[in-house]
């Protein structure tokens, strides 16, 4: 039994039990096609249908639509399981509808058998006119009322590889007047010539989504097949399928429908991110700024901030945009618990404590994470001369700047207190060394009075002979429009951003030098930073995953 309340699908679930389903038949399925990577509409999904294995204690199975060979590649079906695995979920079975092709072709011939499927030599053209329109029937083809046995014999020669694409369909004889136009005989089988990533060139004939999908259901026993709105319409051609086949004995699967999620400032629809990946707009599929789960796992967001933004939106009946400020809330949210507090500079400018002795060093300690269960300390390097960030230095301040200005005090994270003297300027007047001195007393965490001091400010930093450099990678949106797809009459492309990626070098503090790809951490003051796949020994490269709060401009 669950406390929150319940969500229309798990309602229709309950009264499924309700009504005599045993709760051991419950059985769900996450059905992508690896036509392309899986994005953070697909997440909403996998938490959908995984949730639902884990509150009911029923197996989830992964399966593959894998039944348009033109478009599938085995590179995304490894793709989909590093990303669903990664998302922290287990499937129970990992199927694919092409393993189902043989039965689905012996049920096809069934169909014909029973007068209820016909071969048809139309072009698409010619049947998309016959179809009629939604308020005008349909005309009915003239292949309608072939002889089974003719299109037993033409079904299996489109099977062998006799016809060429187009050449040849087979058909569902279903109503040419229905109100519903999937149901005015709705193509079951196209020639594809084209190699199968997993059958080869076994087929020369692919079933359609409509007819392969209700039956992989039914074969697998699947008690609710759950999908998004636009197939509502499909649900009763879903039926249709069943009917032909179904033995009472069996679960008979239930077509059930929730809205797609859209997330703003981003397209989510494997075709777009396609075109983004080949017209080279990003650097690939895992590119920091896609909407893809490699992307956002490479900018450094974390599985549970993605599981806990599915479950903050939850389910719905409408389709809306999502802002994708919400999902920023998440990840900033879920690192502000794990990741270690690091200083790091990204705007340079050169301080010198013209008082602390001439090659000196200490190493202060440093909180890691102060929202840890235990807390631990590293070590950072201290020493004359260091980087601040430029703004965190005004020459003319005033009496709101609470950072470093001459003739006020500061104090730097960790170390001492400082007090601006003056500075040195270029040629052109920009400052190039700001001089101050330091109260040796002060040091964080030594006791004494001077370092329980108040001051207003306190500013990060790094020391300049022990800084590291890095590349750091900082993202806007990847478009500038909230919602690019939503606009018929403007190709999405049209509002990407054409600033989205700025490449600078910034300073860190040396214990990031063993950081590897995938380490994740708080930049103090800067916000939330994960070391990027392209990280090696020699170039440190970190992608900023998110600010430290929202300063998204609306
Ligand atoms: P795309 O247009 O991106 O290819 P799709 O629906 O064709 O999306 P599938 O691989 O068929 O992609 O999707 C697998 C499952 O994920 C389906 O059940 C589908 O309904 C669901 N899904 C896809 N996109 C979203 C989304 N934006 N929100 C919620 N669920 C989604
Ligand atoms: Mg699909
Ligand atoms: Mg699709």
């Amino acid at each position: 039994t669950k406390e929150k309340s319940l969500n229309f699908i798990e309602q229709i679930i309950e009264e499924d039990l309700k009504n005599g389903l045993p709760p051991n038949k419950l059985r769900f399925r996450f059905p992508p096609e690896p036509n392309g990577y899986l994005h953070i509409g697909h997440a909403s999904s996998i938490c959908l249908n995984f949730g639902l294995g884990l509150d009911y204690n029923a197996p989830v199975n992964l399966r593959f639509d894998d039944t348009n060979p033109a478009k599938e590649e085995q590179e995304f079906v490894d793709a989909i399981k590093r990303d669903v695995e990664w998302l922290g979920f287990k499937w129970d079975k990992e199927l694919y509808a092409s393993d189902y092709f043989q039965e689905l072709y012996d049920w096809a011939v069934l169909l014909i058998k029973k007068g209820k499927a016909y071969v048809d030599n139309l072009s698409a053209d010619e049947i998309a006119k016959q179809k009629g329109t939604p308020t005008q029937p349909g005309v009915h083809s003239p292949n309608r009322d072939r002889s089974v046995e003719e299109n037993l014999d033409l079904f299996e020669r489109m099977k062998n590889g006799e016809f060429a694409e187009g050449e040849y369909i087979l058909r569902a004889k279903i109503d040419m007047a229905s109100p519903n136009m999937l149901m005015r005989d709705p193509i079951m089988y196209r020639i594809i010539n084209a190699s199968h990533h997993r059958t080869g060139a076994n087929w020369k004939i692919y079933p359609m989504y409509d007819w392969a999908h209700g039956e992989s259901d039914y074969i697998e026993q699947i008690s609710h097949s759950f999908c998004t709105l636009e197939f509502l319409p499909h649900r009763e051609l879903y039926d249709w399928f069943l009917d032909q086949i179904y033995d009472n004995e069996k679960v008979r699967p239930k077509q059930r429908e929730f809205a797609r999620r859209n997330l703003s400032h981003t397209v989510v629809s494997k075709r777009k991110l396609l075109q983004l990946v080949n017209e080279k707009h990003v650097t690939g599929w895992d590119d920091p700024r896609m909407s893809t789960i490699s992307g956002m796992r490479r900018r450094g967001y974390t599985p549970a901030a993605i599981r806990n933004f599915a479950d903050t939106i939850g389910i719905a009946k409408r389709t809306n945009l999502i802002d994708v400020s919400l999902l920023e809330f998440c990840v900033r949210e879920d690192l502000n618990k794990i990741t270690d507090r690091v200083m790091a500079v990204l705007d340079p400018v050169k301080l010198v404590i013209t008082n602390y002795p001439e090659g000196q060093e200490e190493w202060l300690d440093a909180e890691n994470n102060p929202e840890a269960e235990e807390l631990t300390y590293r070590k950072v390097p201290f020493s004359k001369e260091l980087y601040i960030e430029r703004e965190d230095f005004k020459e003319d301040a005033d009496k709101k700047f609470f950072r470093l200005t001459l003739g006020k005090e500061v104090r730097l994270k960790n170390a001492y207190i400082i007090q601006g003297e003056s500075v040195v300027k270029d040629a052109n007047g920009n400052i190039t060394e700001i001089h101050v001195t330091y109260d040796a007393d002060s040091r964080s965490g030594s006791g004494t009075e001077a370092s329980k001091r108040k001051v207003k400010g306190t500013i990060h930093w790094v020391s300049i002979p022990h800084a590291v450099e890095a590349e750091v990678r900082i993202y806007d949106r990847l478009f500038t429009h909230e919602n690019p797809d939503g606009n018929k009459e403007v190709d999405f492309k049209e509002y990407i951003n054409p600033d989205s990626l700025k490449v600078i070098t910034g300073y860190v503090e040396p214990s990031l030098k063993t950081a590897v790809s995938g380490d994740k951490f708080q930049f103090q003051r800067l916000g939330y930073f994960a070391v990027d796949k392209d990280s090696t020994t020699e170039k440190l490269v970190f992608n900023k995953t998110v600010g430290l709060r929202d300063t998204w401009a609306k």
